[in-house]
Parts: C-alpha cells; structure tokens; sequence
C-alpha cells in the first residue's frame, strides 16, 4: 500500500544516526515530543522520571541539555544540575524552590540588583519575607529567625566585588538550619567554588563567562544531593528549560572557558594597576589587588580573577563619569559582561545598596575587559581621561561658587 505525500512527509527523515564514526561534539537533539516504543514503555519511563534524568518530553530536558548539565555538575563540583532561561530565572527559581510562603530568606546587600527588586516586589507579594544583610557577612548572625529558610550569597559581590567568609557564613546557617544558595556567575566555577565552600546550592548565569560571546541568555542551578529534589520539583512544575541551539553554544564557551578566564584575569590586572596611579582616579575595586578590603579572603577561597573591576573618580560631579564612558571608543556601552568584548557602565551605589552607607561615593564606573589587546585599551582609558580633563579641574571652582 503506498502512503499518500502527508502520511509519507511525516515518516521520512527520522535517520538519527548514521554510520562511520562519532562527532567530536554531542548532536543538537530538537525535540518537543519524544516516541515510546509502546505504551507500557511510555508508562514506565513516567513512572521514573521524577527521580531520573530520562529524555521523556523536550520541557523535561534533551540529550543535548542533559550534555551541559554534566559540564556544569562537573564544574561545581555538585550532585546535579539544572538548566534555565536565564541567569535571573536561576536565581528567582532557586529562591521560589527552597522558601515557602511564610517564611524567611536573607539576601546579601551586594545581590544583583534584579534579585533585590524580586524580592522586594514578587517575594513580599507572595507571602515570602527578604531582609538584606550586610556584603562581607558581619550582621548574619543577629538577622537570622526562627523562619529563615534560605541564607543567599553573592561573592564577590555585583558592583564593587565584597567578599564574605563563606565556610563561617554556612556553618551559622546551617546550625540555624537554613540551607545556603550562592551566586557564583562572578566565579564561574573555575575561579570560586561554593559547594566546596559549604553552600546547598550555586547558580551562574551562564550567560556571562560560560557561554562567553555575548549571543545567549542561561541560567544554571547546580545543588548537592540532599539540596536537589526541591530545586527539581520547582523546575518541572514550572516547565522550565532551554533550547537545544542555546546549550549547544554554552557547552562550546564553557570548551574555552580556563583560557578566556585566564586571558580576562591578564587584562583586568594590568588596568586595575594602571589606574591605581591615574591622578584622575578615586579608587578602584578589584579583590585581587593586595590593598584591597577584601583582598585576604580573596586569596584563601577564589583561584584567580576575571575581567571585572570598578572604579569611582575624584571628579564627583556626575557628568565627569558620563563623559569619561562617552568617551570611551574600544569600550562597549551596555549591560552583561563576560564576552570576549570590552563594556563599561555607570552604576549608582546608593541605590544598589541598602545596609552599608554609599553616600560618600559617586558613580563607580564599572568595566569588563575583553579579549582586546591591553595596550590599546590603556590608550583608549588615556584619551578618556583627557576628555574629561577640564571637567575635573573646573568642577571645584563651581562646587565653592555654590556653597557661597
Ligand atoms: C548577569 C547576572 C545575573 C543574571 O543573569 P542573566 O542571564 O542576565 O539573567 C545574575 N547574577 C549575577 C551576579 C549577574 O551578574
């Protein structure tokens, strides 16, 4: 009996293996449905996949994700891990996995910033109290209640990159018993370890080093084994995956990551010395530099640096820093980092911070530095401060015909 063309058209084409050897990389398997051999067979695979990564259904996971998820577990050095749309929905999953409504949750004053408006907004909408402790940790202790289920960290921190004594900080949590969710994008799992370090769970967005090239959006959550039922349970009520094509691209950064990081950490370095000197310069943020505040526990928990650091002019008046990034030619004007390219923003620290006092700062300028060949970013940096040469040295005159 010959098939008629529709009949024919949905049968053809279903080769997913072919003969010869084996590519370097896994396939990018797209999938929404997923064929049993029989409904029995279906049955079981049901019946299983709760408690193992089976492929069953594509918003379950594919053969591809499942690739990435191993990298990542690996990277982390955890039990599990699961994939997101992005960095943020990592973080808003993993709070909404672990607190119930009633309950409490602690989020460090340095938490990326959409993190602090979700908890502001969404959290305290559903029942879910959220109170901020200060960056470096010291207050924890007199923040803790009874209802406190999820103790979050970021370190370094977004912005200005505090560190807290994570181990110290897990110990306390965990006798009050609260589980501990580390932000761990800025470390990448190559630079920092927070499983290691005593925390239940780490996210990244993958967005930043491990895809690395400024062309996908992800999350990832990686737990321990105890911690993973409920970040699982949450993931699946709430249908949460990615597509194929996106975990490909990460599972291709994350090939390259140690060189990019290593290359990130060689630029950033020679910058954040190079600006410690500039007349121009308030003061730069940057945990590697051994005069910095945080600079000791730096040393003990992170394995090296990345292409983050920021810095605050002496120049207050806000136009000097916005002119300075106008100014700017090699270097991107946008939000993210992590990729290969170059990008400086403004941040204003007294809206980024609740608990420490920032009022005696002005804008910090934060910037990544990419792939780029240094030097011809030292000259760009040069001709931005020149730009804004008159700025700085006018601006006290202004400031003293004001005050009087
Ligand atoms: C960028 C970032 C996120 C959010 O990642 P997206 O993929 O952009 O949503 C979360 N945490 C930190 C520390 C970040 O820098």
């Amino acid at each position: 009996m010959t098939h008629s063309l529709p009949t024919r058209l949905a049968h053809a084409g279903r080769t997913a293996s072919v003969p010869g050897g084996q590519p370097v990389n896994p396939p990018v398997v797209r999938a929404s449905t997923v064929l049993f051999e029989s409904v029995a067979q279906q049955r079981e695979m049901r019946a299983r996949r709760d408690n193992e990564r089976l492929f069953t259904y594509g918003a379950r996971g594919n053969p591809t994700n499942f690739a990435l998820e191993d990298m990542v577990t690996m990277l982390e050095g955890g039990y599990r891990t699961r994939l997101f749309p992005s960095g943020l929905s990592a973080a808003a999953m993993t709070i909404l996995a672990y607190v119930r409504p009633g309950q409490h949750v602690l989020l460090p004053d340095c938490v990326y910033e959409p993190v602090r408006n979700l908890a502001n907004g969404f959290l305290r909408q559903h029942g879910i109290t959220a109170d901020f402790y200060a960056a470096d940790g010291s207050d924890l202790a007199a923040r803790l209640r009874p209802e406190t289920r999820l103790v979050y960290v970021e370190a370094p921190g977004s912005l200005v990159y505090e560190m807290c004594d994570l181990p110290a900080l897990a110990a306390l949590a965990h006798a009050h018993g609260a589980l501990v969710a580390a932000d761990n994008t800025w470390g990448s799992g190559l630079l920092y370890r927070p499983l290691e370090l005593g925390a239940d769970i780490s996210l990244m967005a993958a967005t930043k080093y491990l895809g690395g090239h400024s062309d996908v959006m992800m999350g990832t959550v990686c737990t321990t084994e105890a911690a993973w039922q409920e970040l699982a349970t949450v993931a699946d009520a709430f249908g949460m995956t990615v597509s194929p094509d996106d975990a490909y691209l990460v599972q291709r950064g994350i090939r390259s990551l140690g060189a990019r990081l290593a290359q990130h950490q060689e630029g950033a370095m020679a910058v954040a010395t190079w600006l410690r000197e500039r007349p121009e310069v308030a003061h730069v943020f940057c945990p590697a530099l051994p005069d910095d505040p945080h600079h000791a526990l730096w040393r003990r928990d992170c394995h090296g640096t990345n292409g983050l650091l920021s810095f605050t002019l002496r120049a207050q008046a806000p136009v000097a820093a916005e002119r300075f990034v106008d100014s700017l030619r090699l270097f991107g004007i946008g939000a993210s980092w992590g990729g290969f390219e170059s990008l400086a923003v403004l941040a204003d620290m007294r809206r980024a911070r609740s608990v420490t006092d920032w009022s005696a700062h002005g804008q910090v300028i934060r910037l990544h530095i990419g792939l780029e060949g240094v030097a011809d970013l030292l000259a760009d940096l040069e001709q931005a401060f020149a730009a804004i040469d008159n700025i700085a040295s006018i601006q006290p005159e202004q400031d003293h015909a004001h005050h009087r």
